[in-house]
């Protein structure tokens, strides 16, 4: 490949929050995005799991700093967003990684459940989104991915919740396209398929699950969290230009086969 085509795809310069980003997924995108030259600003709720994952990216030569906010609170959002941009310097990605897990049947689903999951996989992106476009939005560009999932499509019993917040996500992602990409925002999402995370680890720890995944999914086997980079670098590049408003699934198939 010649420089001129990977000089698409390079980040260096550019500075990208990602929210969530102490462990699992959010971890290896920062990781990712780093590896292409961006400055990453790790972000958690726990403090001490952030400055881990910073010492561990610093281990291996990474330009990182950390944020520790939670993406339910606005306030704190909004304070922990302008101080990154008067004190660290403008955010040009942002990846809206956060997300957590809830299961039982929906005839037996807690309210606060419900609003637990809700206030982190989608008033949290609504949160986080506004206070970093109010800085994109002047300076006339910027980059925002949404993590979505195989539920913003299709839902399986004991998640219903989940599936309607990543739904939501989706088309929150379509909704920040239409308001901003006339701005020079572009705003798309990821929807990944099954990657062995803390998330998901009662998935992970039940066989009779994992048989059934290896073969509904078409590549056969549960992705590695790695594999979620190459999507992110390119939604976070020059490389994607044009792109608005789009859900990449990196799901090996899974959303594509019945
Ligand atoms: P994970 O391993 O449980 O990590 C979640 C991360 O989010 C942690 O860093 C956690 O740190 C942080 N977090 C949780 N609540 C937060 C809050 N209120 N404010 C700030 N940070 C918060 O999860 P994961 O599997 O990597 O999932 C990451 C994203 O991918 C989620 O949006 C998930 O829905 C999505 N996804 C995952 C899969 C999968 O197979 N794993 C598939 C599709 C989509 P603290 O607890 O310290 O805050």
């Amino acid at each position: 490949m010649t420089n001129r085509a990977l000089e698409r795809f390079n980040l260096t310069g550019r500075r990208a929050l990602i929210t969530g980003s102490s462990r699992g997924i959010g971890l290896a995108l920062a990781r990712g995005l780093a590896e292409a030259g961006a400055a990453v600003v790790i972000n958690a709720r726990d403090q001490d799991g952030a400055r881990d994952a910073l010492s561990r990216l610093h281990e291996e030569g990474l330009d990182a700093t950390v944020a520790p906010f939670d993406v339910t609170k606005a306030d704190d959002v909004a304070a922990a967003i302008d101080a990154l941009e008067a004190h660290t310097g403008p955010i040009d990605i942002l990846v809206n990684n956060a997300g957590i897990q809830r299961r039982a049947p929906l005839e037996s689903f807690s309210s606060q459940d419900w609003n637990e999951l809700m206030s982190v996989n989608l008033d949290g992106v609504f949160h986080v989104s506004q206070a970093v476009a109010r800085h994109m939005l002047p300076r006339g560009r910027g980059k925002i991915i949404n993590i979505c999932s195989v539920q913003s499509e299709l839902a399986r019993p004991t998640i219903a919740p989940y599936a309607a917040s990543k739904g939501a996500v989706r088309m929150l992602t379509k909704g920040m396209c239409a308001d901003w990409a006339r701005h020079g925002i572009q705003v798309n999402a990821i929807a990944p398929g099954y990657f062995a995370t803390d998330l998901n680890r009662a998935l992970v720890d039940d066989p009779e699950f994992s048989a059934w995944l290896c073969k509904r999914t078409p590549a056969g086997r549960w992705g590695n969290v790695d594999e979620l980079c190459g999507a992110a670098v390119f939604l976070a590049s020059d490389a994607s230009s044009f792109v608005n408003g789009q859900t990449l699934f990196v799901d090996g198939g899974l959303t594509s086969v019945v």
